[in-house]
């Protein structure tokens, strides 16, 4: 098996990282190893992994997605390389936060971002999801700072000490590799489960996810035994660009699902459902990637049942499907594929909605024909059948058609055919219909029974609201239902466009605390987008951007910027 061994000093100031990094190795001649942005200061190779001796590298040209290959001879009888680098200020896996971006405001902050290629800009490695590595890291940083990692961690409740060691006895893929630094404090929830995060926001993170050690029970009821150990969940600082990172044992997530009321926590659900697929059977390419997150959303649907009813699992699928069908209806053919062809390409073109919900739904769909109790046994043999494996769709194909012989679902039809095939599941959602109905009440100046309504109902009812809303049906909503004082991210967001389409000057203010608050892709880019679709709002997008991007992560900064030059 595979081994990386790191050491690693973290430098705020310069913001770098640099030191070494020590490969066990099998074969001869020569090795390549996935480089971005690094720099190379020396490569040494060791026979006993405790002399080694200066081995001749170089760096090949770099490509702009891929980087620059590092080619090492391996002298003859070589089983370890060490190689020392620096990481650059720029690369592109890593955020560095000044405090004034996190919840504290007081301390810098550092995590890393792995998916789908960019460990290579943090670890000279072979990157790819069809390798499986373990790693022992250490970490030194200032004395006051906690590292933690997607390995063991020791729930950091001593004094710190700025110098922490970590092992991953467990085979995962490079992208899982996971690292943040800073001024971070742990609680414990339950008894495997707990959270990370800046004081700032560890009372109200272990308060929304006092439910995390019966959604690891419930997963594993479904699924087969948890098996990672602990299940820890960091909050990252407010600018993290996305929702959440299934790194394993502990899950990075967005700040933006604390919302006071549990009514985000289904994307901990999701997280949690990737230690079962993703990080135990992982995708063996960047074409697979529904491997990964359609049988994910799936899990995640069936956990959330288990926890919250049938009633609220079908309205956040059929809400997911809604937006599926709307992002395909502007993709092109050769996207709305399972298996997407990534030849050249971005591995982040790939990621769209349809490998998380076209592909859940061909999971259903094989669910509905053979039934729950049958299924139920197919994907669990799957996971044990392929645990700690990587994978590529034939093999699942191949392995599906044994183990089902008798399925009559066109498979092949979803995985390599554009659009929504005839057999696509009708999830029919009483809850939505219900919103549906005091829809109706609205447009004809009825009564409308808001009562009880869940999160994803008012966001059903907003994006059901006429195309054409004037100034003050926009106020008579917001007196109503306080909308701008949302403290849901999601609801406030989707009010936050209809206040950009309809001018709704009293949100205006809402509008800018929230773009300079919140990092999440999801949330800021279509905002952008929207704002910039009027001359004047494009102006004012590119103010608001220049003011706030320090804050968030570059991924996410470069994708705006692109969007406002054009
Ligand atoms: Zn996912």
């Amino acid at each position: 098996m595979l081994a990386i061994e790191l050491d690693l000093s973290v430098d705020f100031e310069k913001k770098v990282l640099s030191g070494s990094v020590t490969h066990t190795i099998e074969g001869k001649g020569k090795i390549i190893l996935d480089t971005k942005d690094l720099k190379i200061s020396g490569v040494g190779a060791s026979i006993d992994g405790q002399a080694y001796k200066p081995t001749a590298y170089k760096l090949g040209a770099t490509d702009k997605i891929l980087g620059s290959p590092l080619e090492i001879t391996l002298p003859e009888g070589t089983k370890f390389i060490k190689v020392a680098y620096d990481t650059s200020p720029s690369s592109v896996a890593l955020q560095w936060l000044s405090p004034k971006q996190t919840a504290g405001k007081i301390s810098p902050y550092l995590y890393s971002q792995g998916e789908p290629i960019y460990t290579r800009s943090w670890i000279p490695l072979q990157d790819s999801p069809s390798i499986r590595i373990t790693y022992k890291a250490r970490i030194r940083t200032q004395p006051n700072f906690f590292a933690v990692m997607s390995a063991t961690n020791d729930q950091r409740t001593a004094a710190p000490t700025g110098d922490y060691s970590f092992t991953m006895s467990q085979a995962v893929p490079p992208y899982l590799i996971a690292l943040a630094v800073g001024e971070i404090q742990f609680r414990t929830i339950g008894g495997r489960t707990g959270v990370y995060t800046e004081k700032a926001m560890l009372d109200a993170s272990a308060r929304e996810f006092s439910d995390l050690d019966a959604m690891v029970s419930a997963a594993e009821r479904l699924f087969g035994t948890y098996r990672w150990e602990r299940y820890d969940v960091l909050v990252a600082p407010p600018g993290f660009p996305i929702g959440g990172m299934e790194n394993p044992r502990l899950t990075f997530a967005t700040p933006t699902i604390i919302t006071g009321d549990k009514s985000l926590v289904s994307l901990i659900a999701h997280e949690l459902a990737h230690s079962w697929s993703g990080n135990l059977v992982t995708n063996a390419t960047w074409s697979d990637f529904w491997l990964n997150e359609g049988f994910t959303v799936y899990v995640e649907r069936r956990i959330q049942e288990e926890l919250f009813g049938k009633q609220r699992s079908e309205m956040e699928f059929a809400i997911e499907i809604a937006e599926l069908k709307a992002e395909m209806a502007t993709l092109p053919e050769k996207d709305q594929l399972l298996y997407v062809d990534l030849k050249g390409r971005d591995p982040e073109e790939g990621v769209t909605l349809v490998p998380y919900i076209k592909g859940a739904l061909m999971l259903r769909a094989i669910e509905e024909e053979i039934g729950r109790e049958k299924f139920d046994a197919f994907i669990r043999a799957y996971f044990d059948h392929f645990a700690f494996q990587s994978i590529t769709t034939a093999t699942f194909e191949a392995y599906l058609k044994a183990q089902v012989p008798e399925l009559k679902l066109d498979v092949k039809e979803w995985i390599y055919k554009p659009g929504m095939p005839a057999s696509t599941p009708k999830i029919n959602s009483l809850l939505l219909n219900a919103v549906d109905e005091e829809l109706g009440n609205w447009k004809k100046n009825k009564p409308v029974n808001t009562r009880d309504w869940l999160a994803q109902q008012w966001l059903h009812f907003l994006r059901g609201l006429p195309a054409d809303l004037n100034a003050s049906q926009m106020a008579k909503l917001d007196a109503d239902y306080q909308f701008t004082k949302s403290k849901n991210s999601e609801i406030l967001d989707v009010w936050l466009m209809l206040a950009i389409r309809h001018k709704y000057a009293p949100a205006q203010a809402a509008l800018e605390t929230f773009l300079g608050s919140v990092g999440r892709q999801k949330f800021i880019k279509p905002l952008y987008q929207e704002l910039a679709k009027t001359a004047d709002g494009k102006v004012r997008a590119k103010a608001l951007f220049s003011k706030n991007k320090e804050n968030y992560h570059p991924i996410a900064a470069s994708l705006i910027e692109t969007l406002l030059a054009k």
